[in-house]
């Protein structure tokens, strides 16, 4: 399909549009990365003016979040909202196998004609699974989605990855046998806007309760942000299950989203990610011509000179970057 096609059906709304382009994203192939380059940049010329609100969610595995995305996402779908989902999975970046990309959950939110479920690609970097992401997540609003949902397991860099492209970031958690705040570092606790304690139903509902109330308290200790009303960060129970909260959470997601936008905030943070995004790809660009004919042969016969100690590594290195990269130290 040609590019301008493509990008009049994703501005129609189409779901096979939206899902060749993210194939198109997901793709290594360099012809594939200049057309969907074309494709984002085309989009974003047609000013379509759709914002989707970008909802980062993370959490250990088994604390809920495929129950919960299903639940929250059928609710919204329900009120005839369209709801995207997609996932940061470290571990596919690792090992080639995705928890994240199990087919058989969200079963009956991947079968709603007002969701769209994208799982994780395997065997990306990282900064690989990061570009799709974000990427699937402009497709995705310029189809007129009115949330992406995007999730990640909670293990260290994927939780900063995730709250550079979305606008409200949350931390679902399972409810504590004891008082400890379940190891939850503090950099994640400073990221979240909401903190979810989930399975507040049945016998654990009242420990949902009680840990609630010390996240509360541990959120009361941070530094308050001066963009946010008071109250934020907050701390709210729910239940996936039972489907409990679920409205109450949605409700000040968008009282959050709504505040920003009326104090600039939330532009100027869009703004200021769309620029992180620009000097990650920089970085990754350089990294992957490094990766590439005909640096990686220069620099493989330069190394056997550096190791006959003919030539410096320092001056090895000044050679590759002006010769091939077009950089100069000075
Ligand atoms: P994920 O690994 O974070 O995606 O977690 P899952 O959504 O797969 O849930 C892990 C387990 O917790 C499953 O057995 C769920 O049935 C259970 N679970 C999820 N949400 C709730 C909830 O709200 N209440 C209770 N009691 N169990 C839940």
């Amino acid at each position: 399909m040609e590019i301008g096609e493509l990008a009049r059906g994703i501005l129609a709304g189409e779901r096979r549009a939206l899902a060749r382009a993210i194939t198109l994203v997901e793709s290594g192939r360099a012809d594939h990365r200049r057309a969907a380059t074309d494709l984002i940049a085309r989009l974003n010329a047609a000013n379509h003016g759709r914002q989707a609100l970008r909802i980062g969610l993370s959490g250990t595995p088994g604390v809920g979040k495929s129950t919960f995305i299903e639940a929250f996402g059928l609710m919204l779908t329900g009120q005839g909202k369209r709801v995207g989902v997609l996932a940061v999975d470290p571990s596919s970046a690792r090992s080639g196998g995705s928890i994240l990309g199990d087919k058989t959950r969200m079963e009956q939110l991947s079968r709603d004609r007002n969701a769209f479920i994208r799982p994780s690609p395997a065997g990306a970097h990282l900064g690989g699974v990061a570009r799709r992401t974000r990427e699937a997540t402009l497709l995705m609003e310029a189809a007129g989605f009115d949330a992406v949902l995007v999730e990640t397991v909670g293990v260290g860099q994927s939780e900063t990855v995730v709250s550079e492209m979305t606008d409200i970031f949350v931390l679902l958690l399972a409810p504590a046998g004891g008082d400890e705040l379940q190891g939850v570092k503090r950099g994640i606790m400073e990221m979240a806007d909401l903190i979810l304690v989930n399975k507040a139903d049945g016998d654990l509902r009242a420990a949902a309760t009680r840990t609630c109330a010390d996240y509360a308290g541990a959120l009361r200790l941070l530094r308050r942000r001066p963009q946010d009303p008071d109250g934020f960060p907050k701390a709210m129970t729910v239940s996936a299950v039972e489907e409990t909260g679920l409205a109450a959470v949605w409700d000040e997601m968008t009282a959050l989203a709504a505040w920003r936008r009326e104090t600039g905030h939330f532009d100027r943070r869009r703004a200021e990610q769309a620029c992180h995004w620009f000097e990650a790809e920089v970085r990754e660009g350089l990294l992957a011509r490094l990766r590439r004919e005909p640096v990686r042969g220069a620099m493989a016969a330069l190394g056997k000179d550096v190791a006959a100690g003919e030539v410096t590594a320092s001056e090895a290195a000044e050679a590759i970057l002006r010769d091939y990269l077009g950089v100069s130290g000075d």
